[in-house]
């Protein structure tokens, strides 16, 4: 695999090929969460239940399901001092509350740029300011940051829902945002509210996390190159939904996200020399391979990897877990 877009002396550029974005596929917080269910499973054994999706992924989710792992909605649907993982995109403080009331064991696999959030959601609650959240409305990681401080957060989902934003002092406003946002489309929405209030203050650091940053980025380095764009994930998963957007604002003339290989219609390649290919932050390289395998059967054989960042973030277990592997440790090995 090449690391340029920039095709080897000799090629013939009217080659099919397909450029390869890089990064792409896990970020750190993805990796971390089914690590956790993993490792959960590996040391109390199944069941071990898991609130809402660890990651959005249908891939992920069933393979751990055949491990194992029990997908639940809601506290209430796990049975009374059982094992329950909270997922990597947050949870309110009532959950919390709900669990202790349940007596459950709690793992917290909250990604630590989510929790981030919250903390800075609670810190401006504190000092009563009013919090316009910039993200999608019932997103789970909304959900849990909004419970935060539900008295001070109003949600803003996208430039068009400005208008309708009212706050108690125009003094005394922040913005703040779900992680995995169009980076493009948020500085849009943050342009029109410091238009409507000029004073509007921004969060201490970027919300919309490095991984969806750079795999954007990486989208936008190569979408003006390509007739087809083709993003590996689930519908319900953010950052992959607004990879396909970025891909059309900058130029690819058609993208598409799909689950899987078997999701890529023959049709869409009609015409189409060069295909991008990248995949959202909680997608297995597993699923990208299959894609690749198929586009490659359909004469799409060369595959230049375009790397627009390295990626070297990693971030340790869940503190009750690692506390009880490090408990396990020293009774086996004594
Ligand atoms: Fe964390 Fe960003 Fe990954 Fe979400 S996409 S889990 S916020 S690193």
């Amino acid at each position: 695999m090449s690391s340029s877009a920039v095709p080897a002396a000799g090629a013939d550029p009217t080659s099919k090929r397909v450029l390869l974005a890089k990064p792409r596929g896990y970020c750190a917080g993805v990796d971390r969460a089914v690590q956790t269910v993993e490792q959960a499973l590996d040391h109390y054994g199944a069941p071990v239940y898991v609130r809402k999706q660890i990651v959005h992924n249908l891939h992920v989710v069933q393979a751990l399901e055949e491990r194992g792992a029990v997908f639940v909605e809601e506290n209430a649907e796990v049975p009374e001092g059982a094992l329950v993982v909270f997922s990597a995109h947050g949870v309110a403080p009532e959950v919390h509350e709900q669990a202790a009331a349940r007596g459950l064991r709690t793992i917290d696999a909250t990604c630590p740029l989510v929790t981030k959030v919250h903390q800075e959601a609670r810190r401006f609650a504190k000092d009563d300011y009013d919090i316009l959240l910039i993200g999608h409305e019932g997103h789970e990681e909304v959900v849990g940051t909004s419970g935060e401080a539900p008295a001070n957060i109003t949600l803003v989902d996208g430039p068009e829902s400005v208008a309708g934003v009212e706050v108690r002092d125009p003094e005394r406003v922040v913005w703040l945002s779900q992680t995995t946002l169009s980076v493009d489309e948020t500085l849009e929405t943050v342009g029109a509210l410091r238009e409507k209030f000029p004073l509007l203050q921004s969060p201490p650091s970027d919300d919309i996390c490095y991984a969806t940053q750079n795999r954007q980025a990486a989208v936008k380095a190569i979408a003006p190159q390509v007739e087809l764009f083709l993003v590996v994930g689930s519908a319900n998963s953010s950052n992959s939904v607004r990879m396909v957007e970025v891909a059309l604002t900058a130029g690819a003339k058609a993208s598409y996200l799909v689950e899987n290989a078997a999701a890529i219609d023959p049709a869409w390649l009609d015409g189409v020399t060069t295909v991008g290919v990248s995949s959202g932050a909680s997608v297995p390289e597993i699923l990208v391979d299959g894609a690749l395998r198929l586009l490659a059967e359909q004469g799409y054989g060369i595959v230049e990897e375009v790397a627009h960042t390295e990626e070297r973030l990693t971030f340790a277990l869940p503190r009750e877990l690692r506390r009880e592997l490090g408990a396990t440790r020293v009774v086996s090995g004594g």
